[in-house]
């Protein structure tokens, strides 16, 4: 019984170490998962920068060599037409729009053949760029076309204003880039000028309106962006937007005073990977419940059956020796008293020697029979060897013990046995023995074998008990 609980021991530690060891898989593959995610992320992030060089920053830079090799000097305020040639000579070279405001003329020219005198109304900008300090400026023009205008100032020798040169282009191409990443990769971009107020954004909520922008401080990501522990070494930072976690990263974008933050989503991938993993864990380990289970019910079963072969008599189906064995063991161990009784078929072999072997078989399987109807459910009757049988009695003191064996020589006594057509008068003797204290289980049966014995001599059928330590 021991050897199969230890068994089931070792299977719970097995599948123990299986759940534990399908668990540190799971984590690693996992990680593995969260490390090609940040690479992807890092290849996204990079097709994002390619395409900010390519469609903002490489027209600003041309536009600033351009104004800054005193390409567009000249034509300031040269005649209408040349300006417009010049224009149109520069948009077919470089595949942009330039344009060139007159302060002479008091008029602007664009290369694709627009004119515009400069006014208030017509063109605010100009007046309030006149105004400014700096030489450069990058915004937004018209909502409806949206374009990024780069207005670079030009002065003449003595420091007076001639105008202004630069580039419009249109960001629609742009736009729609950003929105298929949107969609694909789930990113989110906002661009502030150098004000820190909102120019360009893929949340519609933030995209400004006329004059009115909103600025980075009012939006709770970007305070959280410097409360919060910055990703070591680089401008990404994990903050929460809307309760989902996004990483955002921070972009400077110096030709144009301007800085963009890319927003990615984590949430998505962590639910997705988090679901994953719970359904895979929760998967393995009904499984291997399954498994254990099935395990424990065939171990039970092979136990049940190879412990009825093991302890029981075959002949009988009452325990035999070796459990009886273990029977009083544990009765010892339990500290109960116990009696003990012996019991033997009287003149057995004129049975068998009479009716032959095979009659003599049923004869002990019948006894045997009668035998068990005549006990308490706590007793334990074995047949000990041939035609003999042992009884042990928990809780039972000398004389109980006599009248359980007393009751079961009237039962054998006057209950003849019935054989094919022949019907057998059966007599056993029985020694009765009880421990006072417990000794080995070969003394107990010596003093209630000496008993039986002496039933035997006294003429058979009757029960003699005698004291364990009685001489
Ligand atoms: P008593 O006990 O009354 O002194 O006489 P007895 O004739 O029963 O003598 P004993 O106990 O010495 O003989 C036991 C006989 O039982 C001997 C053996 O042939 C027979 N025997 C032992 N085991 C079996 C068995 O499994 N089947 C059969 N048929 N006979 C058995
Ligand atoms: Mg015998
Ligand atoms: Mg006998």
């Amino acid at each position: 019984m021991r050897k199969f609980g230890s068994l089931q021991f070792a299977l719970l530690v097995g599948f123990v170490l299986v759940v534990i060891v399908i668990s540190t898989l799971s984590y690693f593959t996992i990680s593995n998962i969260v490390g090609d995610q940040s690479r992807q992320q890092l290849q996204a992030t990079s097709t994002v920068f390619s395409l900010v060089e390519e469609e903002l920053i490489k027209p600003m830079h041309i536009a600033q060599t351009l104004a800054r090799a005193d390409i567009f000097k000249p034509y300031m305020n040269a005649e209408p037409e040349q300006i417009r040639t010049f224009l149109q000579d520069m948009q077919s070279r470089f595949e942009l729009m330039f344009f060139i405001a007159s302060e002479p003329q008091q008029m602007q020219y664009y290369s694709d053949g627009d004119e515009l005198a400069l006014s208030e109304e017509e063109t605010p900008w100009y007046f309030r760029l006149k105004e400014r300090q700096e030489d450069f400026y990058a915004g937004l023009g018209h909502e409806q076309d949206l374009r990024l205008y780069m207005d670079i100032m030009q002065r003449d020798m003595n420091g007076d204003l001639l105008g202004f040169v630069g580039i419009g282009m249109p960001l629609s191409d742009f736009v729609d880039t950003f929105s298929h990443y949107n969609q694909e990769l789930g990113y989110d971009f906002v661009f502030v000028n150098s004000d820190d107020e909102i120019v360009l954004t893929s949340f519609a909520d933030l995209q400004p309106r006329g004059d009115e922008r909103t600025r980075l401080q009012n939006l709770s990501w970007y305070s959280d962006w410097y409360k919060g522990p910055s990703l070591a070494g680089n401008q990404t930072n994990l903050v929460e937007l809307n309760e989902q976690d996004v990483l955002i990263t921070e972009v400077p974008l110096d030709v144009l005073k301007w800085r963009f933050f890319i927003i990615s989503p984590l949430e998505a991938q962590q639910q997705a990977m988090s679901r994953t993993f719970l359904v895979n864990l929760v998967i393995m380990t009904a499984a291997l419940l399954t498994l254990l289970w099935l395990l424990s019910r065939v171990i039970r079963r092979i136990q049940q059956s190879v412990s009825s072969k093991i302890y029981t008599d075959r002949l009988t189906g009452l325990f035999n020796r070796l459990y009886i064995e273990q029977a009083f063991e544990e009765i010892q161990q339990e500290g109960k008293s116990m009696s003990l009784i012996m019991a033997d078929i009287d003149h057995f072999k004129e049975v068998n020697d009479t009716h032959g072997h095979n009659v003599g078989d049923q004869v002990i399987a019948s006894i045997a029979d009668i035998l068990g109807d005549c006990l308490r459910k706590g007793d334990y009757l074995g047949r000990w060897g041939g035609e003999e049988f042992i009884v042990l009695l928990p809780n039972s003191d000398l004389l109980s013990a006599e009248q359980v064996a007393e009751r079961m020589r009237q039962s054998v006594a006057f209950q003849p046995v019935a054989e094919g057509d022949m019907v057998l008068d059966i007599t056993m003797s029985f020694g009765v023995t009880q421990a006072d204290r417990y000794g080995a289980l070969v003394d107990l049966i010596h003093s209630a074998d000496k008993a039986l014995y002496q039933a035997k001599n006294e003429g058979r059928n009757r029960v003699v008990s005698r004291a364990f330590n009685q001489d």
